[in-house]
């Protein structure tokens, strides 16, 4: 595996000096055995030295215990018997003895083998002759047995503080709860990628993994069980990892974010199929302390090739694909491409700069007719917001708001929409066009806001008649706080506000809210009408919305009409008000306003 983050990084230098050193003690060793041998003429036994440095070499390259230890064995009997030897002869000079026991310093570095060598050697060196024990031989014994202990010992603590280090090493990169490689980890390995040559990144690919509201389990159940989550989770992308591929390493970048680098000659198929596995894997039921949990997850993919050969570009690829993950409603898996990527930063512009488009003047708010469906009449119609941004052009609110609502931003917009609204509807009012301007308000609003204070306070601040100004909630609102809202609605209707739902029939539908609140209107939403022409079972469900909403005594107007085809319908249906391009786009306010008189004066005279 080229980039497991645990792999002890060797000193490669060192580690050839060691064996030049062996082998120029190991050559001197076995030549000075045998030349000195022949000398004293021991023809047959210097020809058995042949064997020294072959079993030498045999514990320096084997791996397998059983033969090393069998050529340490011979080695050192072979050793022993030029010793016992040369006790007559004394041939051999001693600084040969002293580079034996460092052989096997660099073939057991920190044990005590140089020291037990060195000490076979002098007990089996004795010399037969009494008085070379005086003189050089204690000398000799003194140099080697001191030089064997220093170097035993300074290897030995050497590779002890290597230990230490590696250990200190690998648990820096190793994510202390679950066990696989952390972020730091991740990071050196992309860049051990980014080093390898070109033609090689083709081959890898990342997965960016995050879990969808972990938060959730978090708060609810605790940390203990996120903890435990986590720890599974991760013993499952593992799991797959090993089983399907060859190569792959699992990290834990941040708390329920993970990533998976793999490398695969067909890095598309094999990508694909392993994140399919690691939702299959990390979806199915998951017990912990007896409870069954179920979880699910936004893998972005990006591939390196696509990435420039920039290891921090292709990090930040799989990121915005897994976010798109996120955005397209989490619980799937996202591969990087360059729309996404061009999509994506227009979302991060947004995000990054709507907190000053109020400021910056950029935002405004277009009108759209809500026309009566029986005489052709406007005297309704719905702001809607719009972004006019220096560089992006005109921004849809469907791109905007999501973003607005996250960040609560929509409280300072919500705020502005409504003022803007009373203002407009009051000029309106007091140049004799009384429209009635519907706001929508988000649950945001609702819920953080004191919308009954904003929509007093601005209704006495423009003298704006509160029938002028409608407000219109979605069902999922409703949903959120339904008796806050309710209680809400009922005091704004008291000051003579009008409410709508908005997008009817898009949620639960439940009749219950349509009993307990206060409504004025029922806005059926766009895709039934643009079913309607086609689909019976819509058509049905538009005349139901009419009826129902007629039997409980409220507005019913319908969203999205395009054609005049859609219009005869509700005009069969009676429906009380449409709104939609087949009359109108929405419209700046000057626009909106000419339309509607020309269109009403129009209508008046054809009636
Ligand atoms: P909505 O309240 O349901 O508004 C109706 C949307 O349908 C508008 O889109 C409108 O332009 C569009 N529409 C109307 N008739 C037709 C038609 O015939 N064909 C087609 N294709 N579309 C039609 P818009 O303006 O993009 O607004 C989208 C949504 O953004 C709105 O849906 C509303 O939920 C939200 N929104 C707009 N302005 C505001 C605002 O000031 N505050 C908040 N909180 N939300 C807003
Ligand atoms: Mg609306
Ligand atoms: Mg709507």
């Amino acid at each position: 595996m080229p980039f497991k983050p645990t792999q002890p990084k060797q000193n490669v230098s060192l580690n050839y000096a060691f064996t030049v050193f062996f082998l120029i003690a190991l050559s001197l060793t076995t030549h000075t055995l045998i030349s000195h041998m022949q000398l004293s003429n021991h023809f047959l036994l210097s020809h058995i030295f042949i064997l020294y440095p072959l079993f030498m070499l045999g514990i320096f390259s084997s791996t397998n215990g059983k033969i090393k230890h069998l050529c340490v064995a011979a080695s050192l009997c072979l050793l022993i018997l030029g010793c016992l030897d040369d006790r007559q002869h004394n041939v051999i000079p001693s600084d040969v003895i002293l580079l034996a026991p460092l052989c096997y310093l660099v073939l057991y570095p920190g044990s005590l083998w140089p020291m037990a060598v060195a000490g076979l050697l002098v007990l089996f060196f004795i010399p037969t002759d009494p008085l070379h024990i005086q003189g050089d031989f204690i000398g000799n014994t003194f140099e080697l047995m001191t030089i064997s202990i220093f170097a035993t010992v300074s290897l030995y603590y050497r590779l002890r503080l290597k230990t230490q280090m590696e250990r200190f090493r690998i648990e820096s990169l190793t994510d202390f709860l679950t066990g696989i490689g952390n972020r730091k980890a991740f990071n050196e390995t992309l860049q051990e990628i980014r080093t390898q040559p070109l033609n090689k990144h083709h081959y890898f690919s990342l997965l960016i993994i995050d879990l969808d509201n972990f938060k959730r389990i978090n708060d609810t159940l605790g940390h203990q069980v996120g903890d435990q989550l986590l720890k599974e989770i991760s013993l499952r992308i593992d799991h797959v990892c090993q089983q399907h591929l060859q190569y792959s390493s699992v990290f834990r970048l941040s708390g329920d974010q993970y990533a998976v680098i793999i490398q695969d000659n067909d890095i598309q198929v094999a990508s694909e199929h392993l994140a399919q596995l690691i939702v299959s894997s990390c979806t199915a039921e998951c017990t912990l302390e007896h409870n069954c949990y179920f979880t699910t997850m936004s893998i972005g993919i990006a591939l390196m090739r696509d990435a420039e050969h920039s290891v921090s570009f292709w990090h930040r690829n799989a990121n915005i694909a897994m976010y798109r993950a996120k955005l397209n409603g989490k619980n799937r898996i996202q591969w990087y491409d360059d729309d996404l990527n061009n999509e994506m930063k227009r979302h991060y512009k947004i995000e990054r700069e709507l907190s000053f488009a109020l400021e910056k003047n950029e935002l405004s708010l277009y009108y759209q007719p809500k026309v009566s469906v029986e005489t052709n009449q406007i005297h309704h119609a719905e702001a809607l917001i719009r972004w006019l941004h220096p560089e992006l052009g005109t921004i849809a609110p469907d791109e905007f708001v999501s973003v607005a609502e996250k960040s609560q931003q929509i409280i300072p917009i919500g705020r502005w929409v409504i003022e803007q609204a009373c203002q407009q509807a009051k000029y309106w009012h007091d140049h004799n066009q009384p429209i009635c301007v519907a706001v929508n308000v988000s649950t945001i609003q609702f819920v953080y806001d004191d919308i009954y204070r904003i929509v007093t306070e601005l209704l006495s601040k423009y003298q704006l008649p509160a029938e002028l100004l409608q407000l219109e909630i979605t069902e999922t609102t409703l949903m959120t706080e339904l008796q806050s809202i309710t209680h809400t609605c009922h005091r704004l209707r008291k000051l003579g506000i009008k409410i709508a739902i908005d997008d009817f029939g898009t949620v639960y539908s439940s009749l219950n809210y349509l009993r307990e609140l206060p409504v004025d209107s029922i806005k059926i939403d766009k895709s039934f009408i643009d079913e309607s022409l086609h689909n019976e079972e819509s058509q049905m469900i538009v005349r139901t919305i009419i009826q129902l909403g007629h039997n409980l005594g409220k507005v019913v107007i319908a969203e999205g009409i395009n054609n005049e085809e859609q219009l005869a319908i509700l005009r069969s249906e009676q429906c009380d008000l449409y709104q939609g391009y087949l009359c109108a786009k929405p419209l700046p306010a000057d626009e909106f306003i000419h339309l509607v008189a020309t269109n009403n004066h129009s209508e008046m005279h054809v009636s």
